[in-house]
């Protein structure tokens, strides 16, 4: 429309359309892109409309032939477009699409490769709302979870079996024991399974959440993952301020994730890609080699006081699977990397080391500036907290026991202080 025509309406209509559709607003000159905020987008002409339709979630369509027909912030959207090419590529996998939350990645990953009557095979220590996903949710719709060691591959390889195994599910290293699990072993167990099933849709998926390693620390993909999901939340977001999951996969089931995506809904809004796009994704190796830095001087610390039953942290020579971690965890420029978290319990009995638990992280929540109690991990401020009656309360306490989770365990995630200064804070709590 030209200035002329334009001037025929009212100021005030003309201040509601504004010149947003300018030719001159591309995002190539913006060295920072825009945040979109965008529910629905202009379509030239019905045609166009009818196309953007036909191209979503269309196996048979090359993107790379013209640029995305944007039509409603649920189906695509810009800013979340160019961070899920990012997070592929950092993942190096074939596609990302990103959700609201971790959960939402999580549920959006476990709904395209299984229905009722499957069967998902996970490891008994996870995320508590994972858990709770699969023992309160997945019976309710028919869908039927075994929890299985994953250090026991003879289990795992029994397991699997049954026609109506779809999915293997793990964390690693394990949130909040730190147990490392070896995907090329599994991956291996689960090929083999594959290659007497020819239907290319039946067969088994690995899905391994990477929350706690990041693509900084470990690629799954690169050690025969088939699905890797994230909590965006954490750290690779990085600072804390906004809530994102993310499911990357390979070309063959993304169009039923992006059809999933928009027939449940949550998607990541665009003003929550934003931060991770411009801020935390670009600054993941630079905050991650500092945060494992100080990871291995406080596992080293704790591991020789006199308070602490053990340490678990998958860069100290005494983890149960450290030659597992330095084959694993590789960040991509071959370097060993152990990660941010340090799990470690107190001496005396469970109730004792509960007891103690407590108060050493009381005192932390009092006294410490360079630590902070909370749930969360990958922030710029070192957190701590107690799992067994936080962020895996979900998990009955006999339960917790059996997987691992330690009545009086204490979860550290680092940030960006001085090394120095969390543990002369450490030490003032457990010496009171
Ligand atoms: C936090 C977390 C999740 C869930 O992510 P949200 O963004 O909180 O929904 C899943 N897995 C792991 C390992 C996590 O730490």
């Amino acid at each position: 429309m030209s200035d002329a025509d334009e001037r025929r309406y009212h100021p005030f209509t003309r201040l509601i359309h504004g010149r947003m559709h300018s030719e001159h607003w591309q995002y190539d000159d913006h060295i920072v892109p825009p945040i979109s905020s965008s529910a629905a987008y202009r379509l030239e002409s019905a045609q166009r409309g009818a196309e953007g339709f036909v191209e979503f979630a269309n196996p048979e369509f090359n993107v790379d032939q013209h640029a995305p027909i944007y039509i409603y912030d649920r189906l695509d959207e810009p800013a979340r477009g160019m961070l899920e090419e990012n997070l592929a590529q950092a993942e190096g996998g074939d596609r990302c699409a990103c959700f609201a939350t971790g959960m939402a990645a999580i549920s959006g990953a476990l709904g395209v490769v299984s229905k009722t009557g499957d069967r998902i095979i996970a490891h008994p220590t996870l995320y508590g709302c994972t858990y709770s996903l699969f023992t309160n949710w997945y019976p309710r719709y028919g869908i039927d979870v075994e929890f299985v060691n994953m250090h026991d591959l003879a289990a795992v390889e029994k397991a699997i079996e049954p026609a109506q195994t779809m999915v293997v599910y793990f964390e690693t290293p394990v949130n909040p024991t730190l147990e490392v699990i070896d995907i090329q072993a599994i991956a291996a167990i689960i090929k083999r399974a594959n290659a007497k099933r020819p239907d290319r849709k039946r067969r088994i998926f690995l899905v391994v959440d990477n929350t706690f390693s990041t693509p900084f620390s470990q690629r799954p993909f690169e050690h025969g993952a088939d699905i890797v999901v994230h909590s965006l939340t954490k750290n690779i977001g990085g600072f804390g301020t906004d809530m994102g999951g993310a499911v990357i996969c390979e070309n063959l089931i993304y169009p039923d994730l992006l059809l999933y995506r928009k027939d449940f809904g949550g998607p990541l809004s665009p003003k929550s890609a934003w931060p991770v796009l411009t801020h935390g994704l670009p600054t993941l190796p630079v905050r991650t080699r500092r945060q494992q830095e100080t990871a291995l001087k406080v596992a080293r610390y704790l591991e020789q006081h006199p308070t602490v039953e053990r340490v678990l942290y998958p860069g100290l020579e005494s983890h149960p699977a450290y030659d597992l971690a330095k084959r694993q965890m590789r960040d991509p420029d071959g370097g060993f990397a152990p990660g941010i978290l340090v799990y470690f319990v107190l001496k005396g009995t469970p109730e004792e080391g509960r007891a103690k638990g407590a108060r050493v992280i009381d005192t932390l929540a009092k006294d410490s500036l360079a630590i902070t109690l909370a749930v969360s991990l990958g922030q710029i401020r070192t957190l701590v907290e107690h799992p067994s009656s936080m962020t895996h309360a979900p998990i009955p306490v006999e339960a917790q026991l059996e997987a691992g989770i330690d009545p009086g365990g204490i979860r550290l995630a680092m940030g960006l202080e001085e090394a120095d200064d969390i543990i002369a804070d450490l030490a003032r709590a457990l010496g009171s």
